[in-house]
């Protein structure tokens, strides 16, 4: 076996790495730091990732802007200054074009090249990988910086190639941004990126049909701009809060109270959801009582207090019934918002619920649902993403014996990963917020730390021990997989169709694909294979 050898050939590397988000940007920080080579294809012609396609009005992170940043440098750290508590898209694209100059990164970033396939040389030790240019390169490590929400959906809806009228995916988004002024838009999807687009598009648009198939819980942002005192005390306090974050369960240096709602009086729980309500933000609701994700009863009676917050501000009656949520709160992306259902008030807004009738098909000019016709001039495609797995199976993916990643997880067999960093029959290949990791149920910025710098410091590692090929073992990979989802049916997400199950994309398997145990807990696993000499893998 042929042992560890620096490449310095302009198309062979030590690493590939798939993406120019916060991901791939940080690998190629780290791998370079650790004196690797290193090249980065990118789909898109600029670096930001979600950030950079994502362009739609109102995107913004859900978490505080202040948690969600590298914390890799500390001179970063103290140079750049949130405007607000939850960052918007601009801003955050800014941050990450600030962090590619600061470093440097572009020189080794190739952009408008999508990555086609990528294949193991089981004689070689190297991937081949193949990209849309026509070229060919390769490397020894393949790395998926690829993203969880990088493939976006649009549902296959007869006739949409008849449309006269625009149209747009939300994660798709025209740089020179979209004119709604004195338009008919119709918007098709109430998640997370519905919910934020519909009240700003509802500002400027003549009219504004919101095509719902499930109405979804969300609470209000309370959005509001970052005082320059409370940021000088969090830079003051940045390593410990650090530490919180890292060891926390989602990444955001909070815990849930240790109390069950049932150890509360009806009265006092009234308080305490009212409180949080008020206070805003992601986790106040879902952290009022440990039990609100874990049994029925207690999640039921968190799920009431919101419909009954809808029921309060939503004025017309019948409006207000088809926007209640019916299943399990915090079971679906967790979402908050600015006047979501405010909006509803406003003359111009129109709610249709296409569970009740379906989209038959779109027309020349609107949607045809099976009651009624909608014309419209525009179409707003907020049907999310083919999550966590889409992105990679868009690449032909080869391991051992030419098995291909995509038949490797495909029809009833559960995607199956090693610590969602690697997987049995695919040597040298990491993926970054890969499937099984804590990955969209986290702050993703600490997430992606902790794997960049695992991923660099077994590249390292490897170096070292004049170890060549590093390839999850398949025992490992049945415990880890096995484990994911014995902790994944403690809770109530596995009783939800969502996206976290892979319910939104016909035809895909249905499966939990994320781990549930916490950051926190994950990292020490994941620190712990590594210092045992990467224990569940097989180097040689
Ligand atoms: P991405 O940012 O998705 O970047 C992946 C890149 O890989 C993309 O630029 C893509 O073009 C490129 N790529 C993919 N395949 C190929 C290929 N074959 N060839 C070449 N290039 C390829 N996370 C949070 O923690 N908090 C939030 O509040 C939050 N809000 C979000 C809101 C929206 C609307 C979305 C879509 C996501 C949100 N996320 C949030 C998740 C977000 O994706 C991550 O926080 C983070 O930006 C992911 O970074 P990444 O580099 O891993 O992936």
């Amino acid at each position: 076996m042929s042992s560890f050898q620096k490449s310095n050939s302009l198309t062979d590397f030590d690493a590939v790495v798939v993406g120019a988000g916060f991901s791939g940007l940080y690998m190629l920080y780290r791998l370079r730091e650790t004196g690797f080579t290193a090249r980065v294809f990118e789909a898109g012609d600029n670096v930001g990732g979600t950030w950079y396609w994502n362009r739609y009005p109102g995107a913004r992170c859900d978490v505080e802007s202040i948690y969600y940043n590298y914390t890799f440098s500390e001179e970063l750290l103290k140079e750049w200054s949130w405007s607000a508590k939850y960052a918007e898209q601009p801003e955050i694209l800014s941050y990450i074009n600030y962090v590619a100059d600061k470093f440097d990164l572009r020189r080794d970033v190739q952009f408008n090249t999508r990555v086609q396939s990528a294949q193991y040389n089981e004689k070689k030790n190297r991937w081949t990988v193949q990209l849309n240019s026509g070229e060919k390169v390769s490397a020894q490590y393949f790395i998926t910086a690829v993203g969880c929400l990088s493939a976006s959906n649009v549902p296959k809806f007869k006739g949409l190639e008849n449309f006269k009228g625009e149209w747009h995916h939300t994660g798709h988004w025209p740089h020179e941004g979209v004119d709604f002024q004195g338009k008919r838009v119709g918007i098709i999807g109430t998640g997370s990126s519905g919910i934020q687009a519909i009240p700003v598009i509802a500002k400027e648009a003549k009219h504004l049909t919101v095509f719902q198939r499930t109405p979804q819980y969300s609470s209000p942002a309370r959005n509001t701009p970052n005082d320059p005192e409370h940021l000088k005390n969090i830079r003051k306090n940045y390593s410990d809060i650090r530490a919180k974050m890292r060891h926390s369960i989602t990444g955001i240096p909070e815990e849930p109270r240790n109390i069950s709602v049932f150890d509360d009086s009806p009265e006092e729980r009234q308080r305490v959801f009212e409180e949080a309500w008020q206070k805003g933000g992601l986790l106040n609701l879902t952290y009022s009582y440990n039990d609100l994700s874990i049994t029925p009863e207690a999640n039921a009676i968190v799920a009431e207090f919101i419909r009954s917050k809808i029921r309060e501000t939503v004025i017309k009656p019948e409006v207000a019934e088809k926007l209640l949520p019916r299943f399990y709160y915090g079971t679906k992306r967790t979402i908050i918002d600015t006047d979501y259902f405010e909006t509803y008030n406003r003359d111009n807004v129109s709610l249709v619920d296409v569970k009740e009738a379906p989209i038959q098909e779109i027309t020349a000019t609107g949607v045809k649902t099976e009651d009624a016709e909608y014309e419209l001039d525009m179409i707003v495609f907020a049907t999310g993403f083919d999550a966590m797995t889409g992105p990679l199976f868009k690449i032909d993916i080869r391991g051992k014996d030419g098995v291909s990643l995509k038949e490797k997880w495909a029809g009833g067999s559960h995607t199956r990963t090693y610590l969602g960093l690697g997987t049995a029959g695919f040597p040298n290949m990491f993926m970054l917020t890969g499937p099984e990791s804590p990955s969209v149920l986290s702050n993703m910025m600490v997430s992606i730390e902790q794997h960049v710098e695992w991923v660099s410091d077994c590249i390292s590692y490897m170096c070292d021990q004049n170890q060549a090929v590093i390839e999850a073992k398949e025992d490992a990979e049945n415990t880890w997989s096995n484990h994911c989802r014995e902790i994944a049916d403690q809770t109530l997400f596995t009783k939800t169709n969502s996206w976290y199950m892979g319910a939104n994309i016909e035809g895909k398997a249905r499966g939990f694909q994320i781990y549930l145990g916490g950051v926190g807990t994950y990292r020490t696993i994941c620190d712990e294979v590594a210092e045992k000499g990467y224990v569940g893998f097989i180097l040689t």
